[in-house]
């Protein structure tokens, strides 16, 4: 009997941002001098009092178990933080943290789709959005947001994706890949039309601490009616510099929290007890650390813009929030590397990892098959080394 496997499972592609990274990890622990634009990771420390806090929870003894969808404490505090910074108006009981964004992600489309349901999700998107969708049963639908319309897409476009299955729509606002952020007017659109065809939005605001021009604005605080049909997903790994402590926060309806605080508490228990206190801190303590790094993501930002603007082939638009340079590289593939073409996404990156020790995000996994990613969570003196490099190996292709 030939035993098989998960048809669900075996249909998920592993999650490239992760993979490349990890490439790049393990070249320079080789001692090869790489510099990996991968991942968006922030390379600063986390902040020593979130440290402290934790350290704090270990020695008090905060090792056992909490409630399945996160402490008390920890939520009223995600509260605090929903109405001071978000103008959003919740109560613990609305509040699930998990363990990181994906997770929140997860427990949402879990908690409300049914098999066939639809999704419309807006490219360029964050590669795990789809995959997240299929695994809770639903089919993504995708639409393309134009480059001259800053990479968004427009009410119009949504209400064409529209069918009778349509569940929910992502908004990822500022925008991983693209640094894009919706306006107020635009959202206000947005709000609109799901309160008209009465469809759910899963508000991704990750990056939420992360504008350099533009406004924060989370759809849920804009009127009632759309208020009721948001799910607000955030976290501290990208604000407060902790990726690896994995928490992730939501804020809905009752309803909603309720079912993916049940599926929680069957798949995973509640997140990290440490983690949870440290996640505590970095929203009650002081703020100063968060301002400090977001200074420095804007410089460079502004380095990169003008060092890529100036670059043959290639071209940007200037982001208005997270850490992603989102780089339209379609002129750039129709050259030839060492005589042969260069073709597609993958294959440049290849090049420029293989030959070039750059480590870059290829975008056909976003939904952008013309467009590699860059982030720029990394020092200064990096940047600077391997845009010479990408630099070096676009001359190589107009020589
Ligand atoms: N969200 C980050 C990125 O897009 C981390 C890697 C991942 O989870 O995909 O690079």
């Amino acid at each position: 009997m030939a035993l098989t496997l998960s048809r669900k499972a075996m249909a998920v592609k592993p999650s490239s941002t992760l993979a490349i990274t990890a490439k790049a990890k393990e070249l320079m622990s080789k001692g090869i001098d790489v510099v990996g634009f991968g991942a968006g990771e922030p390379d600063f420390n986390t902040p020593d009092n979130i440290c402290e806090a934790a350290i704090k929870a270990i020695k008090d003894g905060f090792t056992k178990y909490t409630p399945a969808e996160g402490t008390l404490e920890l939520r009223k505090a995600v509260c605090e933080k929903f109405l001071k910074f978000n103008n959003i108006n919740y109560e613990p009981s609305q509040i699930v943290v998990s363990n990181g964004g994906k997770h929140s992600l997860t427990n949402i489309f879990e908690a409300i789709l049914n098999p066939g349901d639809e999704v419309i999700i807006p490219a360029p998107y964050w590669l795990s959005y789809p995959e997240i969708v299929r695994l809770a049963d639903g089919v993504p639908v995708i639409i393309h947001g134009e480059k001259a319309n800053n990479y968004k897409v427009t009410t119009a476009q949504i209400e064409a994706a529209c069918t009778e299955k349509t569940k929910a729509f992502i908004l990822n606002s500022p925008s991983n890949p693209s640094g894009m952020i919706y306006t107020r007017e635009e959202l206000e659109e947005i709000a609109e039309l799901a309160v008209r065809k009465d469809f759910y939005v899963v508000s991704d605001e990750m990056y939420e601490h992360l504008i350099y021009e533009g406004e924060a604005i989370s759809i849920a605080s804009l009127n009632d009616e759309i208020y009721k049909r948001t799910i607000t997903c955030s976290g501290v790994a990208k604000s407060y510099s902790m990726t690896g402590w994995r928490i992730g926060f939501t804020g809905s309806s009752k309803e909603i929290a309720k079912l993916m605080a049940s599926l929680q508490s069957h798949q995973t228990s509640n997140p990290n007890s440490i983690a949870q206190k440290a996640a505590y801190e970095a929203l009650v303590g002081p703020q100063d650390s968060v301002c400090k790094m977001r200074e420095e993501f804007r410089k460079r930002r502004d380095y990169m813009y003008e060092r890529i603007s100036a670059m043959k082939l290639i071209s940007c638009l200037k982001p208005q929030g997270a850490f992603y340079m989102f780089i339209d590289v379609s002129e750039l593939l129709k050259k030839e590397y060492k005589g042969q073409l260069i073709g597609d996404v993958s294959n440049l990156a290849k090049i420029l990892i293989e030959d070039f020790n750059v480590a870059v995000i290829p975008c056909q996994d976003f939904g952008c098959p013309d467009h590699i990613r860059l982030s720029y969570a990394i020092s200064m003196e990096q940047i600077k080394k391997g845009l010479d490099r990408i630099e070096s190996m676009i001359e190589n292709c107009c020589a």
